[in-house]
């Protein structure tokens, strides 16, 4: 699929103006994300923000772990997110951790600490709340601010050296508990916790805060834009305040006297049917209402991979919701139709039967058989030819046969003649049915002139079907996915696990295919024709045993089916 051109946006507007009028030599950028979950679709918006707009500019890119929260993180999130930026097809230019910048994090405390910009409180987590005021009331000055420096740094050096309790005391900022931005009442830059940490082990027991690390590992990385969602609008001033006050002679990438980052808000994304939040997600996860992170039901980077999602469908989806200042709901057909052009460009067509009743052709010989010769896609003639075994006893699908017909339906019944695509006409002369009346298989007679879309006597054949032959089917698992949720906001719903739409899949374990997927790779992608978009389940399908995720419908049956 081709590339989308590069989304105009007031970031890139910015950050190509900071270039042309020599502010910036050139654009560094970063995507930062805690590895406290796995990456869904808003953070792909992210990702193709940052790293896009890097790549669209000429300049560069870090993937950097925010990882100050010890007992949220992992190894398996820190993974997982990494692999589904490459597998986005970005390439960072360093890998970064905030946990690496620890040491300089101390320093830069002790240095506050030192120009009496920081003093060590205890007041505890109630209190600070109290002291702290409200949105109409200005906040209290703690009754330990104006400690001295000397013994701030005793306090905050016994801190670290694991003398206190958690929560026994805190390192916090002091600016102004008057300020109308409650962000700068004097926030905590450091915690005590006894946590291990899953990169730093156990060398500390202090952590830093966010709005803290954020700002320094930008600007020891020598970032230009930093670029995060507007929640964080209120916290600039904090960015700016911390960096204003620390001093940095030269960053890590041996700059001096560079300007300092400055951060730009833009909105999330969230997808409609779905929940992003990682809280929730986690939930949904644990507590088995899906089958893993990558379920192929949840949005998660893994999850749509797994469903047979391309990077550059979610690249692509990225581009087309583009970025504002505003939070924004994107409509779910949005991510499909972009991987639906993806497909219908690329995938290889054939044939596949999910709910398979048996057909004899009784006019056909025992033991014949035969091919048809079929174009791999209808309009794209490099991706060649295939060979479609035919013989006396086929499989269509159950859909494509009623015993009773009404006007609209073109395909087979009792009495009638249909197509069998790429192959003859057959006309249906006998239903078998068991004991309960379930239809259990069709007798037909086939039209030996009717190959190739031809009838002997003009006649016209409205109905085409598709089938498999029987003799040649390969046995197959198939998945259909459907919205995890009916609901377009589950996550502002209290419950919002007793929203789950309890047919968001349904397995058809008879699927009966044609053989050529055989042959394919397991990272091929199909059209199934007449059904869907189709890929090997990455986790489920083996030598043994064919298992297939439906990516996508044809066409968007929830447009009819919602209004
Ligand atoms: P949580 O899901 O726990 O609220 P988060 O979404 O903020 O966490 P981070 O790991 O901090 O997760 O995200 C990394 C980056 O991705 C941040 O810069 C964040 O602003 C951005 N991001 C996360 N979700 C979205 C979204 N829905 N739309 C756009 N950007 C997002
Ligand atoms: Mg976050």
């Amino acid at each position: 699929m081709s590339k989308a051109p590069y989304p105009n946006h007031f970031i890139r507007a910015m950050t190509s103006n900071d270039l042309k009028n020599g502010k910036h030599d050139y654009i560094y950028t970063r995507f930062p994300p805690e590895p406290n979950g796995y990456l869904h679709l808003g953070h792909a918006k992210s990702i193709c923000l940052n790293f896009g707009l890097a790549e669209h500019l000429g300049g560069k890119c870090n993937l950097r772990f925010d990882d100050t929260n010890p007992e949220k993180e992992s190894l398996e999130y820190m993974e997982a997110i990494r692999d589904s930026v490459a597998w986005l097809g970005f390439e960072w230019e360093k890998l970064c951790y905030a946990s690496d910048y620890y040491d300089h994090l101390y320093g830069f405390a002790l240095e506050l600490i030192d120009k009496g910009l920081a003093y060590v409180d205890n007041l505890n987590a109630e209190q600070m709340r109290e002291y702290r005021g409200t949105l109409t009331e200005v906040g209290k000055d703690s009754p330990n601010r104006d400690r001295a420096p000397a013994e701030n740094r005793d306090l905050f050096e016994r801190m670290r050296a694991g003398e206190f309790g958690e929560g026994a005391y805190t390192l916090r900022a002091k600016i102004d508990m008057g300020s109308p931005n409650i962000s700068m009442r004097d926030p905590i830059i450091y915690r005590i916790r006894f946590a291990h940490h899953y990169r730093a082990g156990d060398k500390w027991c202090i952590y830093p805060m966010y709005d803290f690390t954020h700002c320094i590992s930008d600007a020891l990385e020598g970032i230009t834009h930093s670029l995060c969602t507007l929640e964080f609008q209120d916290n600039r001033a904090l960015y700016d305040w911390f960096l204003a006050n620390i001093t940095l002679e030269e960053n890590l990438i041996g700059e001096k006297g560079k300007l300092m980052p400055r951060q730009i808000e833009f909105g999330r994304s969230n997808l409609e049917y779905t929940v992003a939040s990682k809280r929730k997600l986690i939930q949904l996860v644990t507590q088995g209402h899906v089958n893993g992170w990558d379920d192929p039901r949840l949005t998660t980077l893994v999850g749509l991979r797994r469903r047979g999602y391309t990077p550059a469908s979610i690249r692509n989806f990225c581009a087309e919701i583009g970025v504002t200042k505003k939070d924004s709901t994107i409509d779910m057909a949005v991510l499909e139709n972009a991987i639906r052009q993806d497909l219908e460009a690329s995938a290889t067509r054939v044939f596949g039967v999910l709910k398979p009743l048996k057909l004899v052709i009784t006019n056909y010989a025992e033991g014949e058989s035969e091919t048809f010769t079929v174009k791999n896609h209808p309009k794209d003639e490099t991706m060649g030819t295939r060979e479609i075994p035919f013989g006396r006893e086929i499989y269509i699908d159950q859909d494509d046969f009623m015993l009773e017909p009404p006007a609209d339906f073109f395909r087979l019944g009792p009495g009638r003649e249909v197509r069998l695509r790429y192959g003859y006409a057959i006309t249906c002369n006998e239903v078998i049915q068991d004991q309960h009346g379930n239809v259990v298989e069709l007798h037909c007679t086939y039209d030996p002139l009717t190959a190739k879309g031809k009838t002997s006597d003009g006649r016209k054949i409205k109905g085409i079907i598709h089938w498999v032959s029987a003799a040649h089917a390969v046995d197959a698992q198939v998945r259909v996915y459907d919205r995890l949720y009916n609901e377009p906001n589950p996550g502002a719903a209290e419950d919002f696990i007793s929203l789950i739409n309890p047919e968001s899949l349904q397995t058809f374990d008879n699927a009966k295919l044609e053989p050529s997927v055989l042959d394919a790779s397991t990272d091929d992608r199909f059209q199934f024709e007449r059904v869907g978009y189709f890929c090997f389940d990455s986790v489920d399908h083996c030598e043994n045993k064919v298992v297939m995720n439906r990516t996508v419908s044809l066409r968007d049956t929830w447009a009819k089916r919602t209004v």
